[in-house]
């Protein structure tokens, strides 16, 4: 899959990535978003999915995004800021946890709507899913919001490892077909595992050409 990023676009995206990177707030409130003043992407996916585990691998951090030892008990946006003011990047409560409520999932939706509609410097929302689950119902569901919201989502496969190899080739495309007549997917599926760091740099490069 690299072929598709140069290798300077690649270079950019790993010093993007290697840079200072500072957690900034957690945000439970719209009106406590810091200023719009800067490129922003943010993650977004399934309690469980592995977006901790990306988040830390992508920034080699080891504890920057909490592990959720319990599932689906954040519901704030995380914001960080990376290489020194160029980019914020934004976690997203997952969503889909088994024992969520009613209430939690309209608390998820409402603050997720409101979070896109107002940021305009959003560029792009890498919307994860677990490669041996594939894409669920509720992922669905999410595409549709962000359909209607118009703000582009690009898939990132989690936990490609899990995968024999056999399984491994064509997942991306599959889910390429599956999905790309939606109006707001990106037509780039990248398949990653943080644990043997496979896609993060074709990742890192799709931040960076974000810039
Ligand atoms: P989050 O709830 O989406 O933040 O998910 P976590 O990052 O906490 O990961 C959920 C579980 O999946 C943990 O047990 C991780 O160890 C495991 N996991 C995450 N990424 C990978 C991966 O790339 N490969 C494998 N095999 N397991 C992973």
């Amino acid at each position: 899959m690299s072929e598709q990023y140069s290798e300077e676009l690649l270079e950019t995206g790993r010093l993007l990535c290697a840079a200072p990177v500072e957690f900034v707030m957690s945000v439970a409130d719209m009106r406590q978003l810091p200023v719009a003043d800067r490129p922003e992407i943010c993650f977004a996916g399934r309690s469980n999915v592995g977006k901790s585990s990306l988040i830390n691998a992508l920034l080699n951090r080891k504890k920057l995004a909490k592990a959720s030892a319990e599932p689906g008990r954040t519901r704030q946006l995380n914001y960080f800021d990376l290489a020194e003011g160029q980019l914020y990047l934004v976690d997203l409560p997952g969503y889909g946890y088994a024992r969520a409520s009613k209430t939690e999932i309209a608390q998820w939706t409402r603050l997720t709507l409101s979070y896109l509609q107002g940021r305009p410097t959003l560029k792009r929302i890498f919307l994860l899913i677990d490669s041996r689950r594939g894409v669920k119902e509720t992922d669905e569901e999410v595409m549709d919001i962000l359909d209607s919201a118009a703000v582009v989502y690009q898939v990132v496969l989690t936990k490609l490892d899990k995968l024999k190899k056999s399984e491994q080739d064509g997942l991306a495309e599959q889910v390429l077909t599956r999905l790309k007549k939606r109006p707001a997917f990106h037509p780039v599926v990248l398949a990653t595992s943080s644990m043997e760091g496979l896609g993060l740099p074709e990742l890192k490069a799709e931040i960076a050409s974000l810039l």
